[in-house]
């Protein structure tokens, strides 16, 4: 077994898959299984849409911006790296049971992995609040700009009023 890792905890082989061991998957794998794990499916698929919206709109995206959605180095910086439950991320050459099966598999590490997976999915939520929330400049901003630019002439709004129907003053009587 080349570079054979052992959990930073209780210095079992990864390969023991001790209690530390929150993940081990393959590279293509690793974030759709955390993703999986933390049971965020749903808010997930939220906050990938709305980044890649807000992405497009800015003009600033690229395939690069999204490599967080299946590369682990990206989504590690981008959502592992500072959660208090986090303890690492390394990589393990695992030989299957055929050679074209063997891979590099991905391994985390945690004290605790379900709270790492609790903590991940708030990550995900508070992202997504983040992202869901209007944009602080007020839109009444733009409009009354172009309202002052254009000075567009009103529309006979009061012509409605006229045409209301006077109220009948037999409720009085
Ligand atoms: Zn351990």
């Amino acid at each position: 077994m080349i570079g054979q890792r052992h959990c930073p905890f209780c210095k079992a082989s990864a390969l023991h898959a001790c209690s530390h061991l929150a993940l081990a998957a393959e590279g293509r794998d690793f974030v759709r299984r955390c993703v999986e794990l933390s049971q965020a499916q749903p808010i997930w698929e939220t906050f990938c849409a709305l980044r890649q919206k807000q992405l497009r709109q800015s003009g600033d995206w690229t395939p690069e911006r999204e490599d967080f959605t299946w590369l682990e180095t990206a989504f590690r910086s981008e959502f592992l790296d500072h959660l208090r439950w986090f303890s690492g991320m390394e990589y393990e050459w695992r030989t299957g049971p055929k050679p074209e099966q063997g891979g590099f598999y991905v391994l985390l590490w945690s004290r605790e992995p379900k709270r790492l997976w609790w903590e991940l999915r708030e990550e995900f939520e508070r992202r997504t609040a983040i992202l869901a929330a209007p944009p602080t400049s007020s839109p009444r901003g733009i409009a009354a700009g172009e309202y002052g630019t254009r000075h567009v002439p009103l529309p006979a709004s009061a012509e409605p009023w006229l045409i209301s129907p006077p109220l009948s003053p037999s409720s009085r009587s």
